[in-house]
């Protein structure tokens, strides 16, 4: 892997570019404030050239050319590791590492290898593997997701896997997220079939914007709070979103519908999360699949962030 471009702030998140056979991915290394990098570390990684799904505000959609495979996952991962730790050993109390950069990780079943392959060359206690996924609708999505629950069953329950909701109206979901897809009872069967109140609980994730459905009774009617959490997150500022009229319900101050969501939820003994993300990530473009679009602008796209938020985040090609 060639890489070919890196942006960001090393004390809050770096996106890099690198390049295979001519084709470009993205990956990213965060820290979680306020935990420190030898705290916490996530690592994120890319499962596909561009992302055949196309959700309506992510910038990895479209331009799909294909899936990597293990050890192109894999060489994102050690890239990252070995700059901090060149002999591959991870004492990081939390290393996250996460496919869920650009693509569905249930439609590349490589990212099973890949994630044997990062197990057997990097030791690393704190490791955690997290999945992101829509949960499309194929046998081979199906099949991958009962691969995940045996190695969660493996890594005695510390595997982090979350389902990509966004909505509590089928209609609204099949607009944001537009593939056949689980529905949301779908998904609450999954849970009951393979998950354990002892594991680590299945994330909800819900990116809000002004329009979305937050209905807390169809969470509850489906729902174990004992297997399940709900995570709230606002629409990231993406090209996608902008060019959609998404526009986020809240950036920091958490608006009256998504409140009301939240309480009811918790009144409801769900554990809900609010994770607004670093400030800092949405200029440095590290949120979601926006780096490989904007590398083929770079001039403008560095006019432009200088012009607003000065040289320190300009794009800078190796
Ligand atoms: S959010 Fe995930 S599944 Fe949807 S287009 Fe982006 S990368 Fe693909």
């Amino acid at each position: 892997m060639e890489i070919i471009a890196s942006r960001g702030n090393k004390d809050i998140a770096r996106v890099f570019v690198g390049k295979f056979n001519n084709k470009l991915v993205e990956f990213v290394e965060s820290r979680q404030p306020p935990l420190l990098w030898n705290e916490k570390w996530v690592i994120i990684v890319s499962v596909s050239f561009g992302c055949p799904i196309k959700c309506k505000f992510c910038d990895a959609g479209g331009n799909f050319a294909g899936h990597l495979t293990a050890r192109q996952m894999f060489k994102q991962v050690d890239y990252l590791i070995v700059q901090r730790y060149p002999n591959r050993t991870v004492l990081v109390p939390k290393l996250k590492i996460q496919f869920a950069r650009m693509g569905e990780p249930a439609l590349n079943p490589a990212v099973i290898d890949a994630m044997k392959m990062i197990s057997e060359n990097i030791y690393a206690p704190g490791l955690i593997f997290c999945i992101s996924t829509v949960a499309p609708t194929t046998a081979r999505c199906e099949s991958f997701l009962e691969q995940i629950a045996e190695i969660k069953n493996k890594m005695n329950g510390k595997f982090q896997l979350q389902f990509s909701v966004h909505s509590t109206d089928e209609n609204q979901r099949n607009e944001f997220i537009p593939i056949r897809k689980w529905q949301i009872p779908d998904i609450a069967k999954f849970g009951e079939k393979f998950w354990y109140p002892t594991d680590r609980k299945i994330t909800l994730n819900f990116a809000v914007s002004k329009n979305t459905e937050l209905d807390a009774d169809k969470i509850v009617q489906y729902f174990d709070p004992n297997l399940f959490l709900i995570k709230i997150t606002p629409i990231n500022p993406t090209e996608s979103a902008s060019s959609n009229n998404i526009e986020s319900a809240f950036t920091f101050d958490i608006d009256k519908k998504t409140e009301k969501f939240i309480i009811s939820l918790r009144e409801n003994k769900f554990d809900v999360i609010i994770s607004r993300g670093e400030f800092e990530e949405n200029f440095i473009g590290s949120n979601c699949g926006q780096f490989v679009n904007k590398i083929q602008n770079s001039n403008t796209f560095n006019k432009n962030h200088e012009r607003h938020y000065g040289k320190k985040y300009r794009l800078i090609h190796l």
